[in-house]
């Protein structure tokens, strides 16, 4: 997973490429180390699952937190401190989180094209021997296999954030909101207990079907953080105030 790219060709989902990773190969491993992966929330919430900690826990002793020109929190998975630099998560036998690895694992060696290009392309370098294996797959069967659709699903929400016109136009975020930005998205736990040990239902004007499933289910939880966030960032219809009177002349300004 090291930036070991060889050459860029834009290819479709249709397009076809040789790869296998497996514990016979002699690099096996070798690719978890000393590399920059970019934390998504979605995969810090499958991440500290399947590690048993609080997103507070996760995010204090497995990541680098980061914070880009426009006030847009990151976060980046924390390497060890020895001399490789080896991933936390990398045993003798795999990846211990393997099932809940992170987007760009799972991609490995797909990658997408930059940012308003269409398309994919292949890592392909001297160290990662998977591409010289004998097994072909299509980019589309790939992603299949490597379960990205629910990962793409859930990125392709938090991206209506980070990529919303707000930033295009150079608005930046101030520290608060950089700070709520990052409670909400990333700090679930914490997002959570905002929504149920405070009045926020009572000031919000929310459906009790989804309260409840925002209450049993990370996902529904995670997607709800993203609708309080645009409301509040961008002023966008994706809630509602119980006050209805305040609701209407807070729609109002926002038109203005
Ligand atoms: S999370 Fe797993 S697959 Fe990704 S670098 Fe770490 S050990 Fe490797
Ligand atoms: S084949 Fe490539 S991805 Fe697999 S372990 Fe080797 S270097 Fe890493």
């Amino acid at each position: 997973m090291k930036s070991m790219l060889k050459k860029r060709q834009a290819l479709s989902l249709e397009s076809r490429f040789k790869f296998s990773c497996h514990n016979e190969i002699s690099c096996f491993n070798t690719c978890c180390a000393d590399i920059n992966i970019f934390l998504m929330p979605y995969d810090i919430l499958r991440m500290r699952r399947a590690m048993g900690l609080s997103s507070g826990e996760f995010l204090k002793g497995y990541t680098i937190p980061l914070l880009a020109d426009e006030g847009l929190p990151l976060v980046v998975l924390k390497m060890m401190e020895d001399e490789n630099k080896i991933c936390p998560f990398v045993t003798s036998s795999g990846c211990k989180i393997y099932q809940d690895r992170p987007w760009s694992c799972r991609m490995y060696p797909v990658f997408p094209s930059s940012s308003g290009e269409e398309g994919f392309f292949i890592a392909e370098g001297n160290s990662c021997l998977g591409c010289k294996e004998e097994k072909w797959w299509t980019i589309e069967g790939w992603k299949k296999d490597q379960g990205i659709d629910i990962y793409d699903k859930m990125n392709e929400s938090y991206e209506e954030i980070t990529l919303h016109d707000y930033f295009l136009k150079g608005n930046k975020l101030d520290p608060g909101k950089s700070k709520m930005l990052y409670m909400a998205c990333y700090d679930l736990d914490e997002f959570e207990r905002f929504l149920f040990q405070t009045r926020f239902f009572d000031v919000y004007d929310v459906e009790r079907g989804i309260v409840e499933r925002v209450k049993e289910d990370e996902g529904e939880l995670l997607s709800f953080s993203y609708r309080w966030i645009r409301f509040n960032l961008f002023g966008e219809d994706t809630l509602r105030l119980k006050d209805k009177t305040f609701d209407k002349i807070l729609q109002a300004k926002r038109k203005e």
